[in-house]
This record gives structure tokens, sequence and C-alpha cells, in this order.
């Protein structure tokens, strides 16, 4: 696994989606991970995450495991295994001797930067956007994200509305492009 490919956050979720050529939502984190050679592990069949974690990511003799806490709904799930890789990519320090990353509020700035790339991952604003989706709803349901996590994206999404600037970046674009397709169909199937 190459570890911390990703310094720059405002790239990263971008990037990693054309890497693995994601092209449709809700986007499939199992084609994500197995890009990157990373492992997915239920908590409940390891038990290693302490009673407040909801995931870690572990770095084991050169390979990567994401840990989450399968009690949770498959919402809540996807978000944190995002998250989790998020803190893979974008090459966060692991703690000393210990080489799993939790939910560490002594390290608000990388754990609020592992939350917007999980969030920017699961809900491309320009998917969005190109589906013209604005409530909690409609994004918790085509991204299959939690409603909570939806609303903080709709909360974003209206600012970005009112800015109109989308497809500036080429790498969101390349993003676009390669969910035209999907895009389209979507449209249609909403009777758009
Ligand atoms: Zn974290």
């Amino acid at each position: 696994m190459n570890y911390g490919i990703y310094k720059n956050v405002r790239d990263a979720a971008w990037k990693c989606l054309v890497e693995c050529n994601v092209c449709r939502l809700p986007v499939s984190l199992k084609k994500v991970t197995e890009h990157y050679g990373i492992k997915i592990i239920k908590n409940s069949s390891v038990n290693i995450l302490g009673p407040s974690e909801n995931g870690a990511s572990v770095l084991h003799e050169n390979e990567c495991f994401i840990v989450f806490d399968d009690e949770n709904t498959i919402r809540r799930c996807r978000f944190t295994v995002a998250h989790e890789l998020g803190h893979i990519l974008l090459g966060h320090p692991t703690r000393e001797g210990y080489n799993a990353r939790t939910i560490d509020k002594d390290r608000p700035q990388i754990e609020s930067e592992a939350d917007v790339f999980a969030s920017r991952l699961l809900s491309p604003a320009c998917v969005l956007w190109g589906l013209n989706l604005h409530t909690a709803e409609e994004i918790a349901k085509v991204c299959n994200i939690s409603i909570t996590a939806a609303q903080i994206r709709a909360e974003r999404m209206d600012m970005l509305y009112k800015r109109d600037k989308f497809l500036i970046s080429p790498l969101e674009r390349n993003v676009y492009e390669q969910f035209k397709g999907f895009i389209n169909n979507k449209k249609i199937a909403l009777g758009e």
C-alpha cells in the first residue's frame, strides 16, 4: 500500500474517484479499497476498537486494514470506512507505538480533514449538482449516507449552488465526465 499518496485535501477525493474509476452513486467502497489493496475488517471479528471508537486504520507489516464498528448502520459504516480511507490516503501520521487511527480529540484538524474527505468522496458536489439534488433526504438516499452526514452536505451544497462555480477545476471536470452516463440515466429515471 502506497501510504499517503495524496497530500492535498482539496483534490484528494476527486483524485480517488478518478483513479478508482468510480462512475456511479452510491460510491462502491469495495471497489475503492480493493483498488488500493486495503482490507476491510468488521470489528465483530477482531474486537480491537475501544468503546467510543467507530473505526481505525491499521498498518501492519506494510499492509493496510480498515476496521469498522459493524454494529452501526450500513450508512454510518460507509462514512467510517471512507473517513479511515481519508487518513490513509492523506498520509496522516499514526500515533506513536500504536499503528491505528481512531477518533482522536487531540487532533481536531486531522479528524476534520478525514471527515471532509469522506463527505467529498461519498457525495461529490459536481454529481449532486448534475442531479440537481438539494435536500438532505435526497442526498442521503442517492449516496447511501446517514441523514446527519447528508445534512452537513446539503448545507455545503446550498452554499455551492449560490456560488455557482462548479467544474472549475480540471479534476472536478474529470469526475463529472466519469459520472455523466450515470447522471443522464438518473435524470431520465427521475423524469427530468
Ligand atoms: Zn479519524
